[in-house]
């Protein structure tokens, strides 16, 4: 089984706003939406956490058994300790997966692995419409989507996105105002695969659409962990002195 916790600042859900859009579409909460479609796969056992939990919702023993790690996060970022977001970099380095979304591009965590401010182009109105279209077919993550998708209500998030160049680009975007953003890239970290996905405005049921369920259970399939026992050096080898040498 493939471990996957999705954590959820929690902090719309308690909004009154939010009321007649997030919590009409997700009435556990984002992060419980995510899991429960999730948890429809019989290979992924999904749970959610939220940052108002004990230790921000990841305590030692919850992060150390993570093999996926989910993050939706937008007005909280400020908020997720320091010390945490150490201690999940180096989960990713050791090989531990990680799912980000939508505004997550801000969190504290994702521009740590980047290295770069991550900022974007956006706007939020009721007409915007965002066409989701698979550039990369043969990537694990495409697997099964068509050869795009709509999203009838979405918030635009435009390039130029402020990003290292990613080792997959498996999703491209086109909004009605014309711009075009990589809303589905990866990234390997360490041992550690990232991979982003920009669509789940959170007055939007974006998550509820079946394409998006889709990209998302296969995300976390690709990001589980490899095996591999292969660890990097951290010695320097001295090549005369190798048994190998002289056979
Ligand atoms: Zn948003």
């Amino acid at each position: 089984m493939i471990k996957v916790t999705v954590w959820n600042e929690n902090i719309h859900e308690k909004e009154e706003f939010y009321k007649d859009n997030l919590l009409k579409f997700y009435p556990k909460g984002i992060h419980n939406a995510i899991a429960d479609f999730l948890n429809k796969d019989p290979e992924i056992e999904a749970k959610g956490v939220t940052l108002d939990m004990p230790s921000q919702g990841l305590p030692d023993e919850v992060l150390d058994n993570t093999d996926v790690l989910f993050w939706w996060a937008h007005a909280g970022h400020g908020q997720v300790e320091d010390s945490l977001v150490e201690k999940i970099h180096k989960r990713v380095l050791e090989g531990m997966g990680m799912v980000l979304l939508h505004s997550a591009h801000y969190s504290k965590i994702f521009r740590k692995l980047m290295g770069t401010t991550c900022s974007l182009r956006w706007r939020e109105t009721e007409k915007d419409r965002e066409r989701v279209w698979t550039i990369d077919y043969s990537h694990p993550i495409a697997e099964g989507l068509p050869d795009y998708f709509d999203i009838p209500g979405t918030e635009m998030y435009g390039e130029i996105f402020d990003i290292p160049q990613p080792d997959d680009i498996v999703f491209i975007s086109w909004y009605a105002g014309g711009e075009v953003f990589r809303s589905g890239i990866t990234y390997q970290r360490g041992k550690g695969k990232v991979f982003y996905f920009s669509p789940g405005h959170e007055t939007f049921p974006i998550y509820n659409q079946a394409e998006v369920q889709k990209i998302l259970t296969n995300a976390a399939k690709w990001a589980k962990p490899t095996t591999s026992t292969v660890r990097p050096m951290t010695t320097c080898i001295d090549v005369a002195k190798s048994p190998e040498w002289d056979k």
